[in-house]
This record gives structure tokens, C-alpha cells and sequence, in this order.
């Protein structure tokens, strides 16, 4: 199996795009100055909250491309797999350029999650009067149960991509980059930095680049030696994470600023749709687009995430691959993210016990790990 794809399988990490390969090791950190990782406490009785979620998933990738139903343009952006806060800015503002290449000004988003409030924002600010369409509206959307860590992972199957998506890609995540970075730390944004850790019981060889390029990913180091758990590999970097709760919330308030207004309404069919006034369609559906646009590639990748109680001294995050699965930990403020499910076409939004105990227990294992060891941050 190419590294890639094995990245993407064992890590939930949909590999990125076009990937370079590194001779391995990168450059090595200097001589560490010894630091304990506080740890997690991953119990039940420290559980806030459990969640499920339906990333939505196609083998090729997102689709974001135009399309004409007689006297109105659809743009369609939705199939971000587990990646859509990440992707949000660049592929948004890739639509964005394309409704104004229609020369109309109004503008009707259908789907109030990330990608219908970013697409709304910057319609917004470029002049559009715009008009947002969602049967759930933040808070209530998949991309309030996001991670979200700034990762583009889960997003396509690299067997299946073609060389021009994974060329796009690349662009695109860089573009999304690009779109994030105002936004950190400014405040009830609910974006930082993070010390992000992805560790593999299985050393890289060859290395390949991070997701849209290893610079994006600032002090990366690559090691195999005094890794976090005791892994036999270790790729550590800062990424960002962000809370949808927080973020989301300012994205809708700065859209209504921006003069966007927002209504309640479901969508059966595409007929309903296109019987709409606006000329222009943005489709930010996610897995809504499958009913109502007939696309049969698009399925769910189920996510189940718990939540603990706040540890504001774990302030590194990380995802770990071994027999049993993925797990990845993201610190909020609010409380530690506990997840790394991947139901490939499960559609079933029960919380599922298993999954629970897996969780629980796989993240305390990682803890008392992580006790041996001592490394610099
Ligand atoms: C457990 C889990 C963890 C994740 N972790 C991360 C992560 O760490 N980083 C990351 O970047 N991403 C992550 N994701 C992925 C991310 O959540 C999705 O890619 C993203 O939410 C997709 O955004 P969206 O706006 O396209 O879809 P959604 O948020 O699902 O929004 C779709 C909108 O369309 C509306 N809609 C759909 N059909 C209709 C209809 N017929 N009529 C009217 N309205 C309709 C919905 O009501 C909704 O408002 C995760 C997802 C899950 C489930």
C-alpha cells in the first residue's frame, strides 16, 4: 500500500494531495530539555458530554465546480469529508469568486454549517445580498460536533482521487491556511495554536509532506526517539485548533454584519430548489447534497467524540494509531476532545457503548504512557 494511503487508513488522516517526499528523517531537535506531559484524565465520571456526527465523505474529494439548471448557477461546495473547518476558507472562497463571475448579485446559500456561513461572510463583504437557507442552523450542524483541528484528513480516497483533484487540493488547503491565520487568538474567535502530535507504532519510510506542505506546519519534528507514548515514530508540529462553538458563533454574527440574513427552511427536492429567486445557488448541503442533488458518491464517515472536563494545564494535542484504532485528543477551553471513530457508510447516530469504552479506556492507557516520558514540548 503507498504511504499515503496507509497514512490516511491508519492515521483517519485522508492523506492531502499532492505530497512531496522528504528524505527522513527531517531536520532533528536539539538536545531536549526534559518536560512531563501532564496527563489526560480520561475517565467516565469525567465525561461532559458524548456526541455523533456524519462526516461527509466522497472517495474522489469535495466537489466545487458550477453547474447550470437552465436560467440559474448552482455552485456546489459540500463532500469535505473530516476536514471541512479546515478546508472552509479556501474552497469557500473559491466559490465565492465563481457566484461573482455570474456577474448577480443576489446570492442564496442553501446550509447554515461552515462552509454555508463562510461562503455567506465573504459573499457578503464583496457586495452580495445574500440570503442563507438550512433546515439546522449553527448550533446545531455537523460542524458544531467538528474536533476541529486544522488537519485535512479523511477527505478522499487516494486509490480513487484524480491527479487534477489532488492538484486543486493542495492549492486549496494552502488557500485555507492562508484564510485562518487572521483569526488566531483574536478574541471569541476560538482559534490558537497547537503542539500537535501524530504518533505510529510504525516508522515512515519514506517521509511524505504534511497536508499542503510541511511549511504550514511550523516547527515540525520529526523523530524517532524520546517520542510521545514510546512510539516507534512521531511527527510533531503546530496546527491550529478551533472551537466551532465559539468560531461558528462569530462566523454567523459577522455574516448578519455583513448584511446576510438567515432562514429556516428544509429543501425536498431539487425542484424546490431551483424555484428559489435567487440566480445563484451556493450549495453548502454537505450530506444533504445526496438527496437532494442525486449524488450517489457521497456517504458518512460516523464520528463519536466525548468531552471532558477542562485540564487548562494539557495544552499539547495529539492522534495515535495502533491496533485498536485511532485516537486523537484536542484541549479546548471548554473541556478535552476525546475521538478518533471512523464508521466508513454508517449512517447510525446512537452512541455506541463500545465506542465509548474504547475511548475512554484508550486514551487513560495513552495517559499512563506518557508518564515515561520526558522530552522538550
Ligand atoms: C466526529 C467528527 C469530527 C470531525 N473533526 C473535524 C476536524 O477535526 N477538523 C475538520 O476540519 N473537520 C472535522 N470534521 C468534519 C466537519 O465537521 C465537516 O467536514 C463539516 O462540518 C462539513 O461542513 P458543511 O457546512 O459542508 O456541512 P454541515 O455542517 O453538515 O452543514 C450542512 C447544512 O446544510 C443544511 N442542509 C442539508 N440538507 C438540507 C436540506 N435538504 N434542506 C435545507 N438545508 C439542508 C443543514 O441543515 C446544514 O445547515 C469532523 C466531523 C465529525 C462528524
Amino acid at each position: 500500500m503507498p504511504e499515503l494511503a496507509r497514512r490516511s487508513v491508519l492515521l483517519g488522516l485522508g492523506a492531502s494531495a499532492l505530497t512531496a517526499c522528504v528524505s527522513q528523517p527531517a531536520a532533528m531537535a536539539p538536545p531536549p530539555a526534559a518536560r512531563t506531559f501532564p496527563k489526560v484524565l480520561s475517565q467516565r465520571d469525567r465525561i461532559t458530554r458524548t456526541v455523533v456526527g456524519l462526516r461527509p465523505f466522497r472517495p474522489q474529494g469535495f466537489r466545487l465546480e458550477a453547474e447550470r439548471f437552465g436560467d440559474k448557477t448552482v455552485i456546489h461546495n459540500y463532500g469535505h469529508g473530516g476536514c471541512g473547518v479546515t478546508l472552509s476558507w479556501g474552497t469557500c472562497q473559491r466559490a465565492a469568486v465563481m457566484a461573482g463571475e455570474t456577474g448577480r448579485q443576489d446570492v442564496a446559500i442553501l446550509g447554515g454549517g461552515v462552509m454555508g456561513l463562510t461562503s455567506a461572510l465573504i459573499l457578503a463583504r464583496r457586495g452580495h445580498d445574500v440570503t442563507v437557507y438550512a433546515d439546522v442552523m449553527h448550533p446545531n450542524t455537523t460542524s458544531n460536533i467538528a474536533g476541529a483541528l486544522w488537519l485535512p484528513s479523511s477527505l478522499f480516497d487516494r486509490d480513487v482521487a484524480s491527479e487534477e483533484f489532488l492538484r486543486l487540493n493542495w492549492q486549496v488547503t494552502r488557500e485555507a491556511h492562508r484564510g485562518f491565520l487572521p483569526y488566531v487568538n483574536r478574541p471569541g474567535y476560538g482559534v490558537s495554536w497547537v503542539r500537535h502530535s501524530e504518533v505510529s507504532p510504525r516508522v515512515r519510510e519514506p517521509r511524505w509532506a504534511l497536508p499542503g506542505g510541511d511549511d504550514l506546519y511550523p516547527d515540525l519534528d520529526v523523530r524517532t526517539t524520546e517520542t510521545r507514548f514510546g512510539f516507534a515514530y512521531e511527527e510533531r508540529y503546530n496546527t491550529l485548533m478551533i472551537d466551532p462553538d465559539y468560531y461558528l458563533d462569530m462566523l454567523m454574527k459577522d455574516g448578519q454584519l455583513a448584511g446576510a440574513r438567515f432562514v429556516a427552511r428544509r429543501f425536498e427536492s431539487l425542484e424546490e430548489v431551483l424555484a428559489l429567486p435567487q440566480p445563484v445557488i451556493v450549495n453548502c448541503t454537505g450530506l444533504g447534497a445526496a438527496k437532494l442533488f442525486g449524488d450517489e458518491t457521497l456517504m458518512p464517515i460516523r464520528g463519536q467524540l466525548s468531552h471532558l472536563l477542562p485540564q487548562p494545564e494539557v495544552d499539547y494535542s495529539y492522534t495515535a494509531s495502533g491496533q485498536g484504532g485511532v485516537l486523537y485528543m484536542f484541549p479546548r477551553k471548554t473541556g478535552l476532545v476525546l475521538g478518533g471513530s471512523h464508521g466508513r457508510g454508517d449512517a447510525s447516530m446512537d452512541i455506541s457503548e463500545a465506542e465509548l469504552t474504547r475511548m475512554v479506556d484508550g486514551h487513560a492507557a495513552l495517559a499512563e504512557r506518557a508518564s515515561f516520558v520526558t522530552f522538550a514540548g
